[in-house]
């Protein structure tokens, strides 16, 4: 009984690593030359950037993953204090991050805190057909909480345009809370009585790893040893008939050779367009619909600078820009002040972001315009004097998947052919949300589902 899980990003990793641990025979083939996808580190002059993730939330799944692959000492984890500044009229102002703090903000002007403050004592339900994250927003709390904190979170997580993310999609538990309660602040205060004490062990944290995130595909590419073919492309996924019984046959190409090879299941834990090239032969309507989810490019700047040229204390997380501010720059990291071992002594290392649905213009800038706009936006905001020391860009053409309107439903189309494909089975970060968290999360329900599938498939295959 053999599975192959096509994408060595996180999502393909961790579904075959948790597959191997199920006692499942595992395959997991990746098309580049290394594993991780878009979780790469790299060095430059002392500097350690991340190519594209900069950290991730923990969570339970991703815990016992890191610990299991002996990971826990190289482990980092962020000062869970650490302000987010977010830009407003030229000048940083701390995140209100807990709902007193909101109350409070200079950032909100007295109506939409008020707003914010008595939203628990009305009562309205979610509208059909469903709303979009800012329709939801202004008529919930009005457009100064959108355009100043919602909209910039949003690019944050999504590189979103909140006109067209579904609230739905993108933050279920908002669209649950208003539905079950009539409010979200209701629904939040409900859900918290009702969620099991935290245990501080789990608490999410921000974390990354010493050597930076490329250290958790690359332990998974150990653990998974010879079960990981790189450079190994597939190109269709083909039903069949072997022996009498139905697989699935797979075409792929590994170093100019072509190939086929069977399988008794297949997890696709590649992006959806990806997928849909896969499925086009075995589930042409899934295909449809994954081929019409849509990316949203995104470039990374990291940058180095001495010490001595920047200003702000750099004390925090970084910065969020609302698009009002007119910038290009999305958002920027405070790197080597979340992480040790980021910059060199005396130095200090930022990560920016350009681009997204709301500016896909950004990315098609050239490397030279991109650096120098994304520097002297930074330059303005952190009073930075001079050239960076070391910068480096890298460019999404498809980097995050856009939860907008219509997704939940195009996703319930997707898993109702599928299910009529008995074998076939979908891991990505379209799925779930797009956070690493997310995608392991989504990578160990697969492996469950696939090893409960092909223990079904044995029983029945075994004579009486
Ligand atoms: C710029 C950027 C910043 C981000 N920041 C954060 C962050 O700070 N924190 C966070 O939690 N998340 C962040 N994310 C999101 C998170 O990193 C991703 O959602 C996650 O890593 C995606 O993993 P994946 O396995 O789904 O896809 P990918 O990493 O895209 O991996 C898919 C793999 O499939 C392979 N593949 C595709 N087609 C084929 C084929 N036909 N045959 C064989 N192989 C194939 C590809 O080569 C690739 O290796 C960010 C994402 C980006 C792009």
């Amino acid at each position: 009984m053999r599975v192959v899980v096509i994408g060595g990003g996180i999502c393909g990793l961790a579904c075959a690593w948790r597959l191997q641990r199920l006692g499942a025979e595992v395959l997991l083939l990746e098309q580049s030359a290394r594993v991780g996808g878009v979780m790469d580190s790299l060095e430059a002059d002392g500097f350690l950037f991340e190519r594209g993730p900069q950290s991730f939330l923990s969570n339970p799944n991703l815990l016992e993953l890191i610990a299991a692959l002996r990971l826990n000492d190289e482990l980092l984890e962020a000062d869970r204090r650490a302000p987010r500044f977010v830009l407003v009229r030229g000048r940083l102002h701390p995140v209100p991050m807990a709902p007193p703090t909101l109350l409070t903000s200079p950032l909100l002007s007295p109506r939409s805190r008020w707003r914010i403050l008595t939203e628990g004592f009305r009562k309205s339900a979610p509208p059909e057909p469903e709303e979009s994250v800012a329709a939801f927003t202004r008529r919930k709390f009005g457009p100064e909480l959108l355009e100043r904190l919602v909209g910039p979170f949003v690019s944050g997580i999504y590189a979103g345009d909140p006109e067209r993310l579904s609230l739905r999609a993108a933050f279920p538990m908002l669209y649950t809370w208003e539905r079950d309660y009539g409010s979200v602040v209701r629904g939040a205060i409900q859900s918290r009585r009702q969620a099991k004490p935290a245990n501080p062990k789990t608490r999410p944290v921000l974390s990354n790893f010493r050597n930076g995130l490329r250290t958790l595909p690359a332990a998974l590419h150990r653990a998974l040893g010879d079960a990981v073919c790189t450079r190994t492309t597939v190109h269709a996924i083909e039903a069949r008939r072997a022996d009498g019984r139905p697989s699935l046959t797979l075409r792929i190409a590994s170093e100019g050779r072509h190939e086929a090879l069977t399988a008794d299941a297949v997890v696709v834990a590649t992006p959806a367009y990806a997928a849909a090239a896969l499925l086009a032969g075995v589930a042409p309507g899934a295909a449809e619909q994954l081929a019409g989810i849509e990316y949203a490019a995104v470039g990374v700047v990291n940058l180095g600078y001495r010490s001595e040229q920047v200003a702000h204390r750099l004390e925090g997380f970084g910065f969020l820009v609302p698009r009002s501010e007119g910038l290009r720059t999305l958002g920027t990291v405070w790197t080597s002040s979340l992480f040790a071992g980021r910059a060199p002594h005396g130095r200090v290392a930022l990560a920016s972001f350009v681009g997204g649905a709301t500016d896909p213009e950004a990315v098609r800038q050239s490397d030279e315009e991109l650096l120098t706009t994304v520097s002297q936006e930074n330059a303005a905001v952190l009073g930075i004097t001079g050239a960076p020391v070391v910068q480096h860009l890298e460019r999404y053409t498809h980097a995050l998947p856009q939860y907008n309107l219509g997704h939940t439903q195009r996703l319930q189309a997707v898993r109702e052919e599928l299910s009529r494909r008995p074998g076939v089975f979908l891991a990505g970060n379209y799925l779930e949300g797009p956070s690493i968290g997310n995608c392991v999360d989504v990578a160990f329900r697969t492996a469950v589902t696939v090893a409960e599938f092909l223990g079904t498939k044995t029983t029945t295959q075994q004579p009486n």
